[in-house]
């Protein structure tokens, strides 16, 4: 059994117009105009393979196709929102593939034993509403749901009321529910599947994130009359610490990243010493053990730095989450699955979140990664060659098979 390419390529197409920017690329923020036209296309089309549809308190779309037994389902998912100017692949392409697959069944008129329901969740990205992940966070009891309600856009507009606005402020709670297995297709977002040529990525989990948040604060002054010797620059100690957060991968291990993604300078100025700094670190590595170790070496280079040029500091360790390790039932069964289809396949780590993460604390839960051109993603340039999206799909296809089992 094997998906319809022409069809899933078809919807590619139709619902990558949805957002569409001038440029190739999509601009669909979580609970716009373009989402709920997204979404209301999505739910046409699983009332069109006859899918019992419901939308939950946070918006998630469920459409189930049942099963012979009244067994919990395999629920196979991702998100339709995008960032600014994102690209047609991250997440609606989950979603797609995950509809081919149900539809596939259907043309074959298989029976599985547990149903298979597709889900889309809102606010994956937290482009629009922070933080990022939001509705499956709430579904898996990590995010309470008046938090996630009272998230308000840079307008300040509030979460629960663009759900209201676009109609899909849904009256099912949005609480864990018992289900066989959670499996996500999605872009890599990194270079490895096209470097080596494979098209399909057997995700075994998600890296370790430390994120942390530092002050540092000098003495502001006058740019012209303030001599050099007497100068305590916060700037300054700043760029000795993106320099320091740059070498602190090579003291740790092949696989850590570091990013200073975020500076604030003030008063950001010409012709005055910045007084104060808010930078931001982002740390990841498959290891709790290593992301501790660079959060140490990035204590003592923050205290030199500060102490080099004089200045005071205050850093915050404020966001950590451990490795997610995926099910090894259902890895295998992807493995399997991918092994069966015929492309190239490895195993791989996810080096960024996704909404797999919560669900894996709610049962057993996996992805499959295709490639990323060039590793390239949230950008217009985004792109998958429809060959691995085919083997991607089938790969989707067939581990559902094999956890949902045959009637
Ligand atoms: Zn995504």
């Amino acid at each position: 059994m094997r998906i319809h390419r022409k069809r899933l390529e078809e919807a590619i197409e139709t619902l990558g117009r949805i957002g569409a920017t001038s440029n190739g690329g999509l601009t669909r923020l979580a609970l716009s105009d373009e989402d709920k036209q997204a979404r209301d296309q999505l739910v046409a089309w699983m009332q069109g393979a006859k899918l019992r549809v419901s939308v939950d308190r946070m918006g998630n779309i469920f459409g189930e196709r049942p099963g012979a037994e009244a067994l919990p389902p395999v629920m196979l998912g991702s998100h339709l929102d995008s960032v600014p100017t994102g690209g047609k692949y991250d997440g609606q392409l989950g979603v797609l593939c995950a509809l081919e697959a149900i539809s596939t069944l259907n043309d074959h008129g298989v029976r599985t034993r547990h149903p298979v329901t597709l889900v889309i969740f809102t606010n994956e990205e937290g482009a629009r509403f922070q933080p990022a992940m939001l509705a499956s966070g709430v579904m898996a009891g990590k995010i309470p749901l008046e938090d996630a309600y009272n998230a308000r856009d840079r307008h300040g507009v509030r979460l629960v009321d663009e759900l209201g606005r676009i109609g899909y402020l849904g009256a099912e709670p949005c609480v864990p529910r018992p289900m066989r297995a959670y499996l996500e297709l999605h872009i890599e977002q990194g270079p490895v599947l096209e470097e080596e040529g494979l098209s399909v990525g057997v995700v075994e989990g998600i890296v370790a994130i430390a994120w942390s948040r530092l002050t540092l604060r000098g003495v502001q002054d006058h740019a012209g009359p303030t001599p050099m010797r007497i100068r305590r620059d916060a700037l300054v100690a700043a760029a000795d610490v993106v320099r320091a957060v740059r070498a602190i991968p090579a003291q740790v291990s092949p696989e850590t990243v570091a990013t200073v993604g975020r500076l604030e300078v003030s008063p950001n100025i010409t012709n005055a010493i910045p007084g104060k700094i808010l930078m931001s670190v982002d740390l990841r590595d498959p290891s709790d053990e290593y992301v501790t170790r660079a959060l140490e070496l990035l204590d003592r280079a923050v205290r030199d730095a500060a102490a080099r040029e004089g200045v005071e500091y205050e850093i915050e360790h404020y966001w950590r989450v451990s490795p997610t390790r995926f099910d090894p039932g259902v890895v295998e069964a992807v493995e399997r699955a991918a092994q069966a289809v015929g492309g190239g396949y490895r195993r791989i780590l996810s080096g960024a979140g996704h909404d797999a993460q919560y669900m894996a604390a709610l049962g057993p839960a996996g992805m499959i990664f295709v490639p990323s051109r060039n590793g390239r993603s949230h950008c217009e340039e985004e792109f998958t060659p429809m060959d691995d999206i085919e083997h991607g799909a089938n790969t989707l296809l067939l581990a559902a098979l094999d956890l949902a089992g045959t009637a």
